[in-house]
């Protein structure tokens, strides 16, 4: 950033102090920016949710938290407290702008607000140099409130939108509504953008719409996640190892086979563990191929049930670090599920339903 201001104020012909007061007053739009943010921050904290960090992009920060609220009046008040910030810092210092150019604007409410414009633009040329930076910090956050205001993702106008929808609809049909309006904003944008040749417009736009396009297959990943069922890609036909079964039994299995994960029983036919196709592996490679099966079985391992969703199968497997669970019914095993079967499922299930 320095070398850019460096060479906005060379080439617009700012001397060295004046260069230097461009990028105080760059900072300051930074720290504007920043504060618009821990505004976000200030308001998620005092519903207990924590803010990770605040990333600042040419385009904007994000204050990333770890989770969104799930109640619509506190996503609306969040998003709010964000251009809230910049509302009140337009505020104060439209107060002391007011009354150190009380001159100017007692010209202006005399020629009924509509001052020619070479008088206006002496008037500021010879603005003292703190007056003409307020001038612009306070342009600067006005800008900032309209533009977050925009109902559209990623925005916090967005965010709000699509709280206020959720009061009148369900979660996914708000989210669905609030990233449509998104596309057609950043379409919008873009035309605009690319006619009038405002560049910066344009890839705004483009943001726009990428955005929105994201929120809008996570909802709706999500809502496929949630309405389908472990029971759905249950496979009842599977290999049952035996405790007593030697390497080379599962190796011809596992080579010769399709299955590569397996569930392990004992004499009285219970399951007392998973083989998973990482430890079949590690057994290969052990130099004592006369071991026995017990070392590399997985005792530690949960058990699904057919009711259960996809959501909670993949948060499950993810704790415990297994692709590959057996599912349950009444207390006894009726068969197994695995991470790329459930991806499979998802995948044709989306073909399906468009
Ligand atoms: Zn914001």
């Amino acid at each position: 950033m320095v070398p850019w201001v460096a060479y906005i104020g060379y080439s617009s012909g700012a001397d060295f102090v004046g260069t230097l007061l461009l990028g105080l007053l760059f900072l300051l739009v930074f720290l504007c920016v920043v504060l618009h943010e821990f505004g976000h921050a200030l308001a998620a904290r005092r519903y207990g949710i924590q803010t990770e960090d605040i990333i600042l992009s040419p385009i904007g920060g994000v204050a990333r938290m770890r989770r969104m609220p799930d109640k619509p009046l506190r996503e609306f008040i969040v998003a709010l407290a964000g251009p809230m910030v910049n509302v009140v810092i337009a505020f104060i210092l439209g107060i002391y702008f007011i009354a150190s150019n009380m001159e100017f604007f007692t010209l202006m409410g005399e020629s009924g607000g509509i001052l020619d414009e070479v008088t206006a633009k002496s008037y500021v040329d010879n603005m003292p140099w703190l007056d003409q930076g307020i001038g612009v910090l306070i342009m600067v956050n006005i800008m900032l409130v309209l533009f977050n205001l925009i109902p559209a993702f990623p925005m916090d106008g967005g965010r709000m939108f699509r709280a206020i929808l959720s009061g009148f609809t369900d979660r996914v049909t708000a989210t669905k509504i609030a990233a449509y309006v998104g596309q057609a904003f950043a379409v919008i944008f873009l035309v605009i953008g690319l006619s009038q040749q405002q560049y910066m417009f344009a890839l705004v736009g483009f943001f726009v719409g990428y955005m929105a396009m994201n929120e809008l297959r996570m909802i709706r990943t999500d809502a496929l996640y949630s309405g389908l069922k472990v029971g759905q890609v249950t496979r009842y036909n599977y290999t049952r190892l035996d405790v007593f079964s030697t390497q080379s039994q599962v190796i011809e299995m596992f080579m010769h086979g399709w299955e590569k994960n397996f569930l392990v029983f004992d004499g009285d036919g219970t399951l007392i563990g998973i083989l998973t196709e990482a430890s079949i592996i590690k057994w290969m490679n052990d130099t004592a191929s006369f071991s026995t099966i017990h070392p590399y079985i997985n005792r530690e391992f949960p058990t699904l049930h057919s009711e259960q969703s996809f959501r909670e199968a993949f948060k499950v497997m993810q704790q415990h670090q297994l692709d590959f669970l057996p599912v349950t019914l009444g207390g006894s095993v009726i068969g197994v599920v695995d991470k790329n079967a459930m991806f499979e499922f998802m995948r044709i299930q989306e073909k399906i339903k468009k």
